[in-house]
């Protein structure tokens, strides 16, 4: 089984301050389109998310629970299922010791999507993870994975590096999703 990796904020949905409030949260344009021409192609989908807001002690992982609950409904009125939501609690810098820790899920590592194929079965190679930013880029790379990269304005550091390098480009969820199927016809 292959499957589409997909940062929560600022590529599967809009990257808002507010990031727990459940009637807030929406799909990025596109994000219906797109991932359903993904899951006609047999790809299964996963959020993958940083949130470090827990370690930092602004929302908690009930919170995480109800943000997971509103992107199943969102996807639900799009004929869209979410095969898992995978989310990094910790930071170094936490002020909740439970999460202030060093951690192997926080991307730029691989932890989420590693899992992610150890619970789902996923062979990663035939995989893709696509985000906004190049710590995505690298959680992906590092996993063994084909990367997307959606050049939105969200990366600003451009720290480059061997693993930071995308397999693509594309401006948006949709035209990655056209992208990741047309690399699949070359393969
Ligand atoms: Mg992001
Ligand atoms: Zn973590």
């Amino acid at each position: 089984m292959k499957a589409v990796f997909l940062d929560k904020d600022g590529a599967l949905a809009d990257d808002l301050p507010y990031k727990v409030e459940p009637q807030r949260i929406s799909l990025c344009s596109g994000a219906g389109p797109a991932l359903r021409l993904l899951s006609r192609l047999d790809y299964r989908l996963f959020v993958v998310s940083n949130q470090a807001g827990i370690a930092f002690g602004r929302f908690n992982e009930g919170d995480m629970e109800t943000v997971h609950d509103r992107l199943q409904d969102l996807l639900f009125r799009e004929h869209l299922t979410l095969d898992g939501f995978y989310y990094c609690p910790h930071h170094p810098d936490g002020s909740v010791g439970a999460y202030a820790c060093d951690c192997h899920c926080r991307k730029p590592m691989p932890g989420m999507l590693l899992q992610a194929a150890r619970d789902h079965g996923i062979d990663l190679r035939s995989s893709w993870m696509v985000g906004d930013i190049l710590h995505d880029v690298e959680a992906g790379n590092r996993a063994g994975c084909r990367t997307m990269l959606i050049d939105n304005g969200n990366e600003t550091e451009w720290r480059l590096g061997p693993r930071r390098i995308p397999t693509r480009m594309a401006p948006d969820l949709y035209a990655a999703a056209v992208l990741i199927a047309s690399h699949g016809d070359m393969a």
